[in-house]
């Protein structure tokens, strides 16, 4: 049996028929979520049927020409492409993710550490069966080429057919502009190649010199410290101080903090961190508060344990996981509250009257819930361990989430603590998460859903605000956002700017 089977795979296979079963495969095995997509989001029979036979010919068009005009070349990219396929589809049937450009911003910002986390059986045997597998099929294949005449035809026949699926879909414009990003997303290969290329031209235009605002000025020489806590993940719906009936803040509940209800202008980091740190939405790269901040002669720290935040071009401390540990030997440099070593020194020690401190935490970031608190935080049990959230038991991966709540809570009551210690210093906190997270609901994980898409989990944002004079809010901050940060914290250090909006200052004005 064995040789019968290696003679005919020695035989050389017709190119027609190679290109046929590499777009079925392609078409059957990595499109089925665009197919449920399409069949979910309520297309016509026609449109279904269009989405079909539009993969087979499209994919068909494009192996044909890849390996009639590239033969060794084509191949080598056809069997990187398959690889890339499977690993995209254990994405996308995993974590429910959209391959879009934000997205693919994060699978480039992802360290390697965190990228390990992701890489589990299912990974593994996706990679091997699905892309190493079909990969090897399409480069050891031997496959007769034929004619210029052959393949001018199969391209000719490919074409009239794309064209006539798209004149009987004249009407199926609305439909299509309705859903584009959904299908832009999960069309394999070209949603991860296209929105790459889409990522890496934002990102080049991100790390152009910013837009500088106007010029600001400090108005007195009082002390004022603010400290910016940005949270990674944090769903206003599983704090207790917004409800949620596990005592995810049992230190924050007695801190006489203001809860404000919130939403996120944005759904994963880099647009979240953004809006925080901006004066309001643009599209343009506008000066970051911190800089704005220093270069206004405040003395501005920048603590990380992300990542996607802008470039900083003014900032004179900043500094990340590794510096702190080579700072603080002694801390717990596994867990966000290395980010508060010596918080009460830099305060002490400041370059002058006006501070903004900023701690970029990463505590509930997934889809290892459970490795970002120290055991003790371990509470809400049992908790789950597994990178699969989508298999995981909702239960406990709820309880992973809500112990990395129950940490965040032990964060900021920290922070508060060493401001409230600090002598002669008119203190302000301010908590706010870059956007919110889903746990499931809807079958959706994690995060980074287009805005407009996105489930209240992924958007509903908590905003705790903490000050030493129990400075008030105004009435009407009903509901707040990521840009009401920038000119609540320049009204609380006195910093005058002319792009100041009071509309946006959430604190009433004193006498
Ligand atoms: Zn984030």
């Amino acid at each position: 049996m064995w040789r019968s089977m290696r003679e005919r795979l020695s035989r050389r296979m017709n190119i027609t028929w190679f290109s046929l079963v590499v777009s079925l495969f392609t078409t059957i095995v990595f499109h089925a979520p665009l197919m449920r997509a399409v069949v979910e989001g309520d297309a016509s029979w026609l449109i279904i049927a269009s989405f079909v036979l539009l993969l087979i010919v499209v994919n068909f068009l494009v192996t044909t020409l890849l390996l009639y005009l590239g033969r060794m070349v084509g191949r080598v990219l056809m069997a990187i492409l398959m690889i890339g396929n499977a690993m995209s589809l254990y994405f996308i049937n995993t974590y429910e993710v959209l391959l879009t450009r934000q997205m693919m911003g994060n699978v480039f910002n992802t360290r390697y550490s965190e990228a390990s986390a992701y890489i589990g059986l299912d990974a593994t045997l996706y990679f091997l069966l699905l892309g190493v597998l079909p990969a090897l099929y399409i480069l050891l294949r031997k496959v007769d080429y034929g004619t210029l005449r052959r393949f001018a035809f199969s391209v000719v026949a490919s074409l009239v057919a794309i064209v006539g699926v798209g004149a009987a879909n004249m009407n199926s414009v609305l439909w299509i502009d309705r859903h584009a990003t959904t299908i832009g997303s999960l069309v394999l290969p070209w949603s991860y190649i296209v929105n790459s290329i889409r990522q890496y031209n934002y990102v080049c235009m991100l790390n152009r010199k910013p837009i500088l605002l106007p010029d600001a000025t400090v108005t007195n020489t009082e002390r004022d410290v603010v400290v910016l806590v940005i949270g990674e993940s944090a769903r206003s719906a599983n704090f207790s101080l917004y409800g949620y009936g596990r005592d995810t803040n049992p230190l924050l509940a007695a801190d006489s903090v203001m809860a404000l209800k919130a939403r996120a202008s944005a759904t994963y980091t880099t647009e979240g961190v953004k809006a925080i740190l901006s004066h309001k939405p643009v599209k343009e790269y506008y000066e970051a508060l911190p800089d704005y901040l220093a270069r206004a002669g405040v003395d501005v720290v920048w603590r990380t344990s992300n990542w996607g935040e802008p470039t900083l071009h003014n900032v004179a401390r900043y500094e990340g996981v590794k510096d702190l540990v080579t700072t603080y030997p002694e801390a717990k440099g596994d867990y966000d509250e290395i980010l508060l070593c010596g918080l009460s020194d830099i305060i002490e020690e400041a370059a002058c009257a006006k501070q903004l401190i900023v701690l970029h935490t990463s505590t509930s970031h997934g889809p290892e819930y459970d490795k970002r608190y120290p055991k003790e935080f371990r509470r809400f049990v049992p908790a789950c361990n597994s990178v699969e959230v989508s298999k995981a038991d909702r239960a406990e991966l709820v309880n992973a989430y809500d112990n990395t709540i129950l940490y965040t809570d032990y964060l900021v009551h920290t922070v508060i603590e060493a401001l409230r210690a600090c002598e002669g210093v008119r203190a302000t906190m301010i908590y706010v998460s870059d956007h919110g997270e889903s746990l499931g609901e809807d079958n959706l994980y994690m995060h980074g859903m287009p805005l407009d898409m996105a489930p209240r989990e992924q958007v509903d944002i908590p905003f705790i605000v903490w000050t030493s004079d129990d400075a008030e809010v105004r009435e009407d901050m009903t509901t707040v956002g990521h840009y009401h940060v920038f000119h609540s914290i320049l009204y609380r250090l006195a910093v005058d700017s002319p792009v100041y909006d009071a509309s946006l200052n959430i604190f009433k004005h004193g006498e």
